[in-house]
């Protein structure tokens, strides 16, 4: 299969967007903004025993690469619209790219994404890029920059489990349903653009987790010079992972693991109208923290300073 044919055969699905004018097929495609609403753009790469492992399935890995960009999205506010796919294969395998497209269209449907273009290439490694766009009202995006002192720090879901699961994997560890669900946070994570679209004009700030929750606070109130403090006996564990090893390792986890794609926003806001604005979405979004004006993160376990150092992955 020539990559004319990879790209016929598996990327080139008829367009139900409107807006989406020239898609798949010709040089560049055509999008079509409308009026008063600003492109997010955003692109991410995973690297095939980077970001995952290569025994990852090639569906979970398509979903994954559409999910991570749809988190960064969600973390400026706005909503996924389009996206183009750049593709370095090692070899042309129709099981694999079948599982990969399949994966990676169920994400785009999910989240209401169309694939418009991308590229296609062999390379020594397994690499897949994807650049999406999104829109958010004019002058509404959420940016990591806004917190104030005061604000509370809100974090989705259950961080940690997605690192959990990734190490499951890494380790060949026995697998019961708790290992299943925490490995399947890792392979599917869930983006949460609605969350970050229903907040955006509450949210002073936002960011989501990628690199570990508490690497990722602290690139929010850094870039607010802000400072922060979390309680830890508020951070919300799945009960999936506190089952699956001791308190202390979970909580290494839920600080120090990446791949979460949960959001962390700050807000003036009281937790109950937060509450009511997030209710619909049955995804738990837990008040962890405050905002202060010093600088530097804090931590605290029952009201007592928790001694933690880690500042997150970083490639070089
Ligand atoms: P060009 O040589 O003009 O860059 P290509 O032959 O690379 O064009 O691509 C042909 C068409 O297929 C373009 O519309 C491109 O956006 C699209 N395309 C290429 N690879 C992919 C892919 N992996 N997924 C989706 N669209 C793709
Ligand atoms: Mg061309």
């Amino acid at each position: 299969m020539d990559e004319f044919e990879i790209i016929r055969e598996y990327f080139d699905r008829p367009s139900i967007d409107t807006r989406v004018i020239t898609g798949v097929g010709d040089d560049g495609a055509v999008l079509r903004p409308l009026p008063g609403l600003d492109l997010v753009s955003v692109i991410d790469t995973l690297v095939a025993g980077v970001h995952f492992p290569i025994s990852l399935d090639a569906a979970d890995a398509g979903y994954r690469a559409v999910a991570v960009n749809v988190s960064d999205i969600a973390a400026m506010g706005g909503k996924p619209t389009w996206m183009t796919l750049a593709l370095t294969l090692t070899e042309s395998s129709s099981a694999w790219l079948g599982a990969f497209a399949s994966g990676l269209f169920a994400a785009a449907d999910e989240y209401g994404v169309t694939l418009t273009g991308g590229d296609t290439t062999r390379g020594d490694q397994l690499v897949i890029t994807i650049q999406m766009n999104g829109e958010v009202k004019s002058g509404q995006a959420l940016l990591r920059s806004g917190a104030r002192a005061g604000d509370a720090i809100y974090v989705t879901g259950t961080p940690g489990d997605a690192a959990a699961g990734l190490s499951i994997l890494q380790e060949g560890d026995e697998r019961n349903s708790d290992a299943d669900y925490l490995v399947s946070r890792f392979a599917r994570p869930a983006a949460r653009p609605e969350i970050g679209q229903a907040v955006a004009t509450v949210a002073h700030a936002a960011i989501d987790l990628s690199d570990g929750l508490y690497a990722d606070i602290g690139k929010l109130l850094s870039a607010s010079t802000v400072s922060g403090s979390i309680e830890l006996d508020q951070l919300p564990l799945s009960t999936q992972l506190t089952r699956s090893m001791s308190h202390d390792a979970a909580l290494q986890f839920a600080l120090g693991g990446g791949d979460d794609y949960e959001l962390c926003f700050t807000s003036d806001l009281s937790d109950e109208k937060i509450q009511a604005i997030v209710a619909g979405f049955g995804v738990a979004v837990t008040r962890i923290g405050q905002v202060g004006d010093g600088d530097g993160l804090n931590l605290t376990s029952a009201g007592i300073h928790f001694d933690y150092q880690s500042d997150g992955y970083r490639h070089f």
